[in-house]
């Protein structure tokens, strides 16, 4: 399946099953489980792990090509279903950075949609500084078990793998592959946002568990899939901006008010017109790092300093167009079913999931000062 086959399949799809239902879904707390079986038969879930890493994954080029499944998915209008089903490549391609077997193992099941994988990291207390863990694993003969708590875990409910991060006594966090079952409690969660995308309280009461790599090697293993999620997540924010921005202006252009559109008005004209141009860069920078990335020849990664921009910039966006929707729709916007409503809340989120703009921020400003003692010395 080439590039052009998979955009078609997963458009196709996403019409099929997924856009007439996503009120009904973000109403009832969640989209069925069901789905991911439906998009693994459809072929949409292969993608994102490299060749190198796992067989039989079709789609295994760059960045660019990993970002349409999540732009693709987020273009049916709910942010929710494009996480539960677009997100399993990230830590998929953590297993697969510590152990190959392992990852060749459960990959099919995820890919073929039969099983989903969850990333379980962050913890009660706080989940900002991935070396603060509390969770703490012990061995059980060749193997391992896990007690501990992880909080705000998507799909956490219903995942049946789930990646965890644990310390062991005598080395840094570790990563484990835990098997779901009686021995993983978990609590449900009612999200502000994300709300077809159930959400969990997770307790570990000494879970079975397989270790994923060396022992305290999770933030090598994480650091390359934790950048592929905050490009995710940009590429999200973006799509979502672009496709409420345009819900929004087709409505200003058609909605009159005192015998003429509300877009001809000036304020309302102006405010459009900052709004599209805010997209328009954002769009450039953040297309800019899915082309130059992943492909032959390219790096892997871009530069974590502009991933976390890009993740910054395109969360801010939307958060702005979204507070325009919502004005522009005037009270249509305040309640649901309504786009504007529901990205209004979701956009909350993408500014504290995976990696929270203030952390954001803090790689963006590191790297400033490095590069000014650099030039100083
Ligand atoms: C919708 C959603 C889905 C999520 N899904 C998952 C999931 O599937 N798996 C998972 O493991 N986790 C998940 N998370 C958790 C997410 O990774 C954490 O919310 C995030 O890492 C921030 O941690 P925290 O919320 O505990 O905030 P804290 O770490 O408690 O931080 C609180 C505040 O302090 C600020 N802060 C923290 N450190 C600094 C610093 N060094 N400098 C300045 N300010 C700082 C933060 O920016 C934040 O504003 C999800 C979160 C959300 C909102």
């Amino acid at each position: 399946m080439n590039a052009e086959q998979f955009r078609q399949r997963l458009e196709a799809f996403v019409e099929a099953q997924i856009r007439d239902q996503v009120a009904e879904w973000e109403a009832g707390g969640r989209y069925p489980a069901t789905l991911h079986r439906e998009a693994g038969e459809a072929g949409i879930l292969s993608v994102g792990m490299s060749s190198d890493d796992a067989p039989c994954a079709p789609l295994d080029a760059g960045l660019m090509r990993r970002a349409m499944l999540i732009r693709g998915l987020a273009r049916g209008g709910a942010q929710s279903i494009a996480v539960g089903l677009g997100s399993h490549f990230v830590p998929l391609s953590a297993v697969a950075g510590g152990s190959k077997e392992c990852a060749n193992e459960i990959a099919p099941s995820i890919w073929n949609g039969t099983h989903m994988i969850a990333l379980a990291l962050t913890e009660p207390h706080g989940g900002s500084n991935l070396r603060d863990i509390r969770s703490y694993a012990q061995r059980d003969g060749s193997n391992y078990r896990i007690s501990g708590e992880k909080a705000f875990i998507c799909n956490g409910t219903r995942a049946e793998y789930l990646l965890v991060s644990a310390c062991l006594a005598d080395s840094g966090p570790s990563l484990f592959l835990v098997e779901s079952g009686e021995r993983v409690r978990k609590q449900p969660l009612v999200p502000l946002g994300w709300r077809a995308l159930p959400q969990a309280h997770l307790t570990f009461v000494d879970a079975p568990a397989r270790l994923v790599g060396q022992p305290g090697s999770a933030l090598r293993l994480l650091r390359p899939a934790l950048a592929l999620e905050r490009v995710n997540l940009a590429v999200l924010a973006i799509t979502s901006a672009r496709l409420l921005f345009d819900e929004m202006l087709a409505d200003a252009c058609m909605r009159e008010i005192d015998g003429c559109a509300l877009a001809e008005k000036q304020a309302p004209a102006h405010r459009l017109a900052c709004s599209a141009t805010q997209l328009r860069i954002v769009e450039t920078f953040v297309d800019a790092l899915l082309t130059s990335f992943g492909e032959d020849g390219a790096p892997a990664m871009p530069p974590q300093t502009d991933i976390a921009m890009a993740k910054n910039a395109a969360t801010r966006l939307l958060e702005l167009v979204a507070r325009e929707a919502v004005q522009f729709a005037g009270a249509r916007g305040c309640v649901a079913p309504s786009l504007a409503e529901r990205m209004f809340r979701d956009a909350r989120l993408l500014a504290i999931g995976g990696g929270s703009e203030e952390v954001m921020n803090e790689i963006i400003v590191r790297d400033l000062r490095r590069n000014h003692a650099e030039s100083n010395r």
